[in-house]
């Protein structure tokens, strides 16, 4: 049996606005966002606002919609990031190295010849963030 949904973890904080992101997109259903511990440049979260505790108690209705913004976002990413190619990955429990427990998809870039950084690694810096933060946003 899987733990229940806790929403005072990392991501219900931020979605509620009491930590602080780097903002990439928002909408009544998912908020993007960069992962401050970034495996490549231009690594970003889609978070749906709806608390789940991974994709296996997701509502199928959350999981399209998100997935829906995930396309959309992945390919601002690569465009604004001018990527080769975007990794999505999405974890469901601590063996399978999910780390919050509040549904979300990454983005990974992928650029030809950089090797991924390592899951939850070196943290990012802040003007780097707000700056790539921008610039996926305007490639939406
Ligand atoms: P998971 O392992 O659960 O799939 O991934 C969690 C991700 O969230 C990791 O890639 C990690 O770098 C990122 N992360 C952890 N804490 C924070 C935070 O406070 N803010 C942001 N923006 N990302 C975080």
């Amino acid at each position: 049996m899987m733990d229940a949904y806790d929403p005072d973890n990392i991501f219900g904080k931020i979605l509620r606005g009491e930590i602080p992101c780097h903002r990439v997109y928002e909408d009544d259903d998912v908020l993007a966002f960069m992962d401050v511990m970034p495996q490549s440049s231009g690594h970003t979260l889609v978070v749906p606002r709806t608390g789940s505790r991974n994709l296996l108690d997701a509502h199928p209705a959350v999981l399209a919609t998100t997935i829906e913004r995930v396309q959309d976002i992945a390919k601002a990413v690569k465009k604004a990031m001018n990527a080769d190619g975007i990794r999505i990955a999405q974890f469901n429990e601590a063996v399978a190295g999910q780390t919050v427990f509040h549904l979300h998809f990454h983005i990974i870039p992928m650029y030809e010849g950089v090797t991924l950084k390592p899951h939850s690694g070196d943290m990012a810096d802040n003007d780097v963030l707000a700056d790539q933060a921008k610039q996926i946003a305007a490639a939406l």
